[in-house]
C-alpha cells in the first residue's frame, strides 16, 4: 500500500522559526527513510553546500489526509551528520537525559490569532470592534469568530493522537487559545509542533491564516502568549509548595536570560498591561495574572502541584522554553 508520509521540520528563518514540509510516499511505516532538503531555500545552509537531513523523530496518524497517512516529525541534521543549528530538540534531549530522574511534566497554553484578508477574523473593514470584554469564553455569532475552523482543529488533533487538553477563545476577538500536555517536554514540544501544523494546515481551507505573533495588534489589545505550566516528582508530592518557590527564587535571577529566549517581539506583549507583567520585572504570586509567575489558587491551597511561567509569547520554540525552565529550576 502507498502511504503519504507528511515529513515536518523547523527551518532556519529570524528571527522566528518557521515549519515547512514535504510528503514522501512510503509503504512501510515501520521503516522510514532519512530524508534529504534544500537548506539553502530555508536559511539552513549556503547553496554550494545546500544539503541537510531529516530524521524521523515522531509520527503519528495524518487526521486531515486519514488513514493510513502520516505526519512524521522530524529533527534536522548537516551534512556531517551533527545536529544542525537550529535544532533545538536536540539540546533538549541532553537536557532531559540529566534530569529525567526529576520526572519533568509540562502543559502549553498556545495562543494564536486567525487573520483574513490582512484583518483579525471577525474585525469590521477599516475599522475596530466593540472593546475587549465578552470575546473571552465567548459564545454567539457576535460574540467569537473562526470557530469552524477551532473545531475542525480540535477533532483533527484527537484523531492523531496528540495531548490536547482544551480550548477556548480569547480575549481580543479573533484570538483562540489550545493547551497540549500534560506531558514530558519532549512528548509535549513534539505534540505542540504537530498542533501547531495541523492549525496551519486547516487554516488552507477555511481561507484563515493564523499567526503567532506576540502583538498581532498594537494598542489597547490582548497579545498572545503560550504560558508555560511545570513542575517536577517533588513539587507534585505534599510539601511540593517549598520546592516550587525554590524553583521561582531561581527563575528570578535569570530573568533576563529566559526573556531573551521567550519569543521575539516580547518587549510589545509584556508591558505591564493587559494581563501582563511588564518584562523588566519580575513578579510572582498566587492567582495573580499580571505576575511573571503564576502559582494556581488549587496549587497554593493544597500545598503541591506546578506553577505557570506567564512570560513565554505564542512564538516561542518550546524545545527552547522547557529546556531552560529544566534547567534554572532542577540544577
Ligand atoms: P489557565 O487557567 O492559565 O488558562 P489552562 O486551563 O488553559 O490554564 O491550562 C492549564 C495547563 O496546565 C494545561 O496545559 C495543563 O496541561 C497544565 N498542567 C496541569 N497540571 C500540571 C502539572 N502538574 N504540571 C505541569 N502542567 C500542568
Ligand atoms: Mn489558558
Ligand atoms: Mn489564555
Ligand atoms: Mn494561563
Amino acid at each position: 500500500m502507498k502511504i503519504k508520509a507528511e515529513y515536518i521540520w523547523v527551518d532556519g528563518t529570524e528571527p522566528t522559526h518557521k515549519l515547512r514540509s514535504k510528503t514522501r510516499v512510503v509503504t512501510d511505516v515501520n521503516d522510514l527513510p532519512q530524508w534529504g532538503f534544500d537548506g539553502s531555500s530555508t536559511n539552513q545552509a549556503p547553496g554550494n553546500n545546500s544539503e541537510c537531513v531529516l530524521k524521523p523523530v515522531f509520527t503519528c496518524p495524518d487526521p486531515i489526509r486519514g488513514t493510513p497517512h502520516i505526519l512524521v516529525l522530524c529533527e534536522v541534521f548537516d551534512a556531517q551528520g551533527n545536529p544542525h543549528s537550529t535544532n533545538s530538540r536536540a539540546l533538549l534531549r541532553e537536557t532531559y537525559e540529566r534530569f529525567k530522574g526529576e520526572e519533568p511534566w509540562f502543559g502549553i497554553e498556545q495562543e494564536y490569532t486567525m487573520f483574513r484578508n490582512s484583518r483579525p477574523l471577525g474585525w469590521p473593514e477599516g475599522g475596530y470592534p466593540a472593546p475587549q470584554g465578552p470575546f473571552y469564553c465567548g459564545v454567539g455569532a457576535d460574540e467569537v469568530f473562526g470557530r469552524e475552523l477551532v473545531e475542525a482543529h480540535l477533532d483533527a488533533c484527537i484523531a492523531a493522537g496528540l495531548d490536547i487538553y482544551g480550548i477556548n477563545a480569547e480575549v481580543m476577538p479573533g484570538q483562540w487559545e489550545f493547551q497540549i500536555g500534560t506531558s514530558s517536554p519532549l512528548q509535549c514540544s513534539d505534540h505542540l509542533l504537530i498542533a501547531r501544523y495541523l492549525l496551519y494546515r486547516l487554516g488552507e481551507q477555511f481561507n484563515i491564516s493564523v499567526t503567532l505573533y506576540p502583538k498581532p495588534v498594537h494598542g489597547d489589545w490582548n497579545g498572545a502568549g503560550a504560558h508555560t505550566n511545570f513542575s517536577t516528582k517533588s513539587m507534585r508530592e505534599p510539601g511540593g509548595i517549598k520546592v516550587i518557590e525554590a524553583a521561582i527564587q531561581k527563575l528570578s535571577k535569570r530573568h533576563d536570560h529566559h526573556i531573551k529566549h521567550y519569543g521575539d517581539g516580547i518587549e510589545q506583549r509584556l508591558t505591564g498591561l493587559h494581563e501582563t507583567c511588564n518584562y523588566r520585572e519580575f513578579k510572582y504570586g498566587t492567582a495573580d495574572r499580571g505576575a511573571s509567575i503564576r502559582i494556581p489558587l488549587d496549587v497554593s491551597k493544597q500545598g503541591y502541584g506546578y506553577f505557570e511561567d506567564r512570560r513565554p509569547c505564542a512564538n516561542i520554540d518550546p524545545y527552547v522554553v522547557t529546556r531552560l525552565l529544566i534547567e534554572t529550576c532542577c540544577s
